[in-house]
């Protein structure tokens, strides 16, 4: 049985995690802070800790720019059409992703 997609629900869920992302995105990166320990443990942690802000950082935009592409794809009236290979992508795939441009088959082997 086929499950029409609600686009509007979609578009409601984008907006929510754009806004939940931006949030995210408009936290400031710790700054490094002054060397108060002198061991080269507490530095390495401390680069680690910047490095993996910075990945978190570079996911949340990764992020930001795919729902923001969704919400376009929506108001393009393109929203449920595969953007590889044209076949829909379906209403369960969009109730997991609600960011998913391509369907099932392609995500498997493009991301
Ligand atoms: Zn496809």
């Amino acid at each position: 049985m086929d499950t029409v997609t609600d686009v509007a629900a979609a578009r409601a869920r984008l907006e929510e995690e754009k806004t939940r992302v931006r949030a995210e995105l408009g936290e400031e990166i710790e700054a490094p802070g002054q060397m108060t320990y002198g061991s080269q443990a507490a530095a390495a942690a401390q680069v680690f800790a910047q490095q993996r802000d910075l990945a978190f950082r570079e996911q949340a935009e990764r992020r930001f720019r795919a729902i923001d592409h969704a919400l376009a794809r929506i108001d393009a009236g393109t929203y449920t059409v595969c953007e590889i290979c044209g076949g829909p992508i379906s209403a369960e795939r969009h109730e997991a992703v609600a960011w998913a441009t391509t369907c099932v088959e392609c995500g498997r082997t493009h991301h």
